[in-house]
């Protein structure tokens, strides 16, 4: 048990070693190994978070059956978590991989599901910054001074988006300590209508190049998903991006750790109210987003440039990049 709550630990602080060492025998006669809504042994937790999950996805019609799934996986323990579920569950689902080049951290994730993918006989399709865009991110870095978190997540839900394409839903890891910190960074932003396409499902107008994207973990606590992860044996890294520790996110999600030591809950009554207010957003919203397609690459773009083009443009000078390819 401390072996588990150790190696949890190490992704996501120490919390989850304090809660397994606290952990009673409850339910039935086996040991609890987690202790996160209440002590569970290994096959009840398993139990109780697939459940949940399943739950989540009826509840929120996140899956029809002529539903074409693409998984957006990291290597990392949530979109795993996700795609081992949805395979074992519905079968036929496709492995979408984003290489930003991030050395020592994203060619080690890649590894780990490139081996889980190999294992398990699923798809795998993996798109680079440097193919599609002609730099990575590390090469980005190097050569302009702006928050890495800025650049990769727009560079990237690009792609993920591009690259889905032909498929009718993209299924993300994103976990209930996410959801909680988007909500919270885009009300502390003022961003309203960015917080207006969160929700187990995304968006808030329909676009025919736009891949709705689906989030069947929406109700799982991120210590959660990690314990699923470590019993089920993924053979994954509990590893962080080195980036990711200056972003603004980084400050929410300790700020929000921090309140939810103090007062548990608070995660889950960020979300469930958020979802009580989010018909009301999608509502005052959608009348005044619309989505048209970028002058230069044809994707989805709120204005006449993407988000994507304009930093590639802007990028495109110091980099020496010759053209915008398109390579997916
Ligand atoms: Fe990219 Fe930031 Fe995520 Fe790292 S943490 S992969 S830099 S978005
Ligand atoms: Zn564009």
């Amino acid at each position: 048990m401390t072996f588990l709550g150790n190696q949890i630990a190490v992704a996501i602080g120490p919390v989850v070693l304090d809660d397994v060492e606290r952990s009673i025998k409850k339910r039935c006669s086996e040991p609890a190994v987690i202790s996160v809504r209440q002590p569970l042994c290994k096959s009840h937790f398993i139990r109780d978070f697939e459940s949940r999950v399943a739950a989540t996805i009826k509840k929120y019609k996140l899956i029809s059956k002529k539903d074409r799934i693409v998984v957006a996986c990291s290597g990392g323990k949530d979109s795993t978590a996700i795609l081992y579920l949805l395979n074992k569950w519905f079968g036929n689902v496709t492995a979408l991989a984003i290489d930003e080049g991030i050395p020592g951290y994203r060619n080690l994730t890649l590894e780990d599901l490139r081996n889980f993918c190999g294992r398990s006989d699923i798809p795998l399709k993996v798109l680079s910054y440097k193919k599609a865009f002609g730099f990575s991110l590390h090469e980005a870095l190097r050569k302009v001074t702006v928050l890495p978190c800025n650049i990769c997540g727009t560079l990237r839900r690009y792609l993920l988006n591009s690259g889905a394409r032909g498929f009718t839903k993209i299924a993300t890891g994103h976990n209930l300590d996410d959801e909680a910190q988007s909500i919270m960074m885009n009300f502390f932003k003022g961003n309203l209508g960015l917080a207006a396409r969160l929700g187990p499902i995304s968006g808030v107008v329909e676009d025919e190049k736009f891949v709705p994207r689906i989030k069947p973990l929406y109700f799982c606590y991120e210590k959660e998903v990690a314990a699923y992860a470590f019993l089920k044996k993924f053979g994954i890294r509990f590893n962080e991006c080195p980036h990711a520790s200056v972003s603004f996110r980084a400050s929410v999600r300790d700020f929000l750790n921090g309140l939810e030591q103090e007062q548990p809950g608070t995660k889950q009554n960020i979300v469930s109210n958020f979802l009580r207010l989010l018909p009301k957003l999608k509502k005052r919203y959608a009348a005044s987003a619309s989505i048209s397609h970028c002058s230069t690459c044809g994707e989805p773009a709120s204005n006449g440039l993407c988000k994507a083009c304009s930093y590639v443009n802007s990028l495109r000078e110091s980099l020496q990049v010759k053209s915008f390819r398109k390579s997916f």
